[in-house]
């Protein structure tokens, strides 16, 4: 029997007010902002296709902020709470556009030496963004890593040479070679490395699966480990990887999604 010694303890044990969650987006590329039917001051465990989900309080409630992956099917999915508790919800079917580009045919054809080293490099990206690091709390208004007009959006459904490609999972700033690229928001930098198709990279970890990724850089300005605050310089825009000319490519990932950077700006590029 819950007696007025319950009823306080419920009053008391509420989420905590927090920091307004991202506006929702639910379609493929975007995001999901699901209030969970959960009390209590610890966030519920969440998952999405068996991975952890980002969870913080808002308005004294739990919500959690699910990113939703470019391949997803459009219609009804199911975020799953530790205790069993199914909470479904809507993604919406959303149209990219279509790019046509011409790159070396070493990038559509790679031989099987590049292949090998393709395969080992995709299984370190996937390392990375399955990360989730419960102690950091991350920051869901990001501010942009540079400022310059954007040379190719999130989303592009891609042909090289006239073939179809995976679609483009993040976006490019045209800034350009030697231009600071800074930290979006408080991290740990997760990895660097150089990548036969994403050149000299940088993956920086703000917590509880927000992973942010800058890649084709001419200089990496930080090593692994290194804890880098909001506006702290991580590298130089450059031209490395597969590449037409120096640009910044800056993706962003939630729960292993790739999303669309800019629904997390606080303000445009
Ligand atoms: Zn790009």
């Amino acid at each position: 029997m819950r007696g007025p010694a319950g009823l306080l303890l419920a009053a008391l044990l509420v989420p905590p007010a927090g920091a307004a969650a991202p506006a929702p987006a639910p379609f493929p590329g975007g995001i999901a902002v699901l209030p969970l039917p959960a009390l209590g001051s610890l966030p519920p465990v969440a998952r999405f296709g068996g991975r952890r989900v980002l969870v913080r309080g808002e308005a004294g409630r739990w919500v959690a902020v699910v990113g939703l992956g470019l391949d997803l099917a459009p219609g009804r999915h199911v975020l799953q709470l530790a205790d069993g508790t199914a909470v479904p919800f809507e993604v919406r079917p959303r149209r990219y556009p279509e790019q046509h580009l011409t790159v070396p045919r070493r990038y559509v054809a790679p031989d099987a030496a590049a292949l090998a080293r393709i395969r080992r490099e995709q299984a370190r990206v996937r390392r990375i963004l399955a990360r989730y690091s419960e102690d950091l709390q991350p920051a869901l208004a990001l501010s942009p890593p540079l400022r310059a007009p954007v040379s190719s959006p999130f989303g592009l459904r891609r042909f090289f040479n006239g073939e179809p490609r995976r679609p483009h999972s993040g976006l490019d700033l045209a800034a350009g070679a030697g231009t600071p690229v800074r930290a979006p928001a408080d991290a740990v930098v997760a990895d660097t490395g150089e990548y036969y198709f994403n050149g000299r990279t940088v993956f920086l970890d703000h917590g509880q699966g927000l992973i942010t990724a800058y890649m084709h850089l001419r200089r990496i300005l930080v090593r692994p480990g290194q804890r880098v605050r909001r506006g702290e310089v991580i590298g130089e825009v450059g031209a490395t990887g597969r590449v037409t000319g120096p640009h910044l490519h800056w993706g962003v990932a939630l729960n292993g999604a790739m999303i669309d950077p800019t629904l997390l700006l606080a303000e445009r590029p």
